[in-house]
């Protein structure tokens, strides 16, 4: 397979309220996770942390300019992938295992996964290429082989735990559904939720391994009653509360 080599690997676009929106172009959609930059007074946070195929933290220093704390909405691989980056690292504790193991040999290319793993995406409403980059990060990269370290949570939280950064406060919402230990972040300030993959404006997965439709049920019940103004999902673009509700509805239509 002949990829060309990106020019660069994050793109950024800043959002009000401190926030700025970073993402991976070359990664196809079900894999491309929004990562998120949100400033305080004297730290702030990055939620998620992408694939970890280039190095976030080397090509984001432009906004690391004080004390940070990297969050993991939930330990899958396109969510964590540079969270072993940076030395403060929260999670459920739901989630903590998983983060304490490598992901070695993960393979980019769709022929290297079960079928059964593509199909359950397709069937979700993704279309899968070959290739699950559409660009490389530099020339050696191989495509069979990607390995992403371990980053075990340093701080672990649960449901109802704070994450305050000095002049703005996150309160820790459990989500499960998609992954046991998913985690949202809701700042009742500026009535602004970080989603993670509970819910975004797109497909969403809930029959991949650690997926529970019963937990997703009751997730969505409670975000439907979430006085969200805007939601920053863990994919696709951020929408209004009138849309949060809209599709929590959706799924419990459909799940119901
Ligand atoms: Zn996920």
């Amino acid at each position: 397979m002949s990829l060309r080599i990106a020019e660069r690997w994050f793109e950024y676009e800043r959002l009000p309220d401190g926030v700025t929106r970073i993402w991976e172009p070359h990664v196809i959609r079900v894999m491309q996770c929004n990562i998120w930059h949100v400033q305080g007074r004297d730290r702030d946070l990055l939620i998620d942390t992408g694939m970890g195929i280039a190095s976030l933290h080397d090509a984001a220093q432009h906004l690391f300019d004080k004390a940070l704390t990297a969050v993991a909405t939930h330990s899958h691989l396109d969510h964590v992938g540079s969270l072993h980056e940076f030395d403060d690292r929260i999670a459920h504790r739901q989630e903590a295992e998983t983060l304490t193991r490598a992901s070695d040999n993960f393979s980019m290319l769709r022929d290297e996964h079960p079928v059964e793993m593509i199909t359950s995406l397709e069937r979700a409403g993704y279309e899968i290429g070959p290739c699950f980059v559409t660009a490389l990060p530099h020339a050696n990269f191989n495509l069979s082989q990607f390995n992403c370290p371990a980053a075990p949570a340093t701080r672990l939280v649960d449901e109802g735990d704070v994450l305050d950064l000095g002049d703005r406060v996150f309160d820790v919402l459990h989500l499960p559904g998609h992954s046991p230990g998913s985690i949202g972040l809701w700042e009742a300030a500026t009535a602004t939720l970080f989603s993670g993959d509970a819910v975004y404006d797109g497909p969403l997965l809930d029959e991949i391994p650690g997926s529970d439709i019963p937990a997703y049920l009751r997730t969505m019940r409670r975000l439907e009653q979430l006085p969200a103004r805007v939601v920053h999902g863990g994919h696709d673009p951020s929408f209004d509360g009138a849309r949060l509700r809209q599709l929590a509805r959706r799924y419990l239509e459909l799940r119901s």
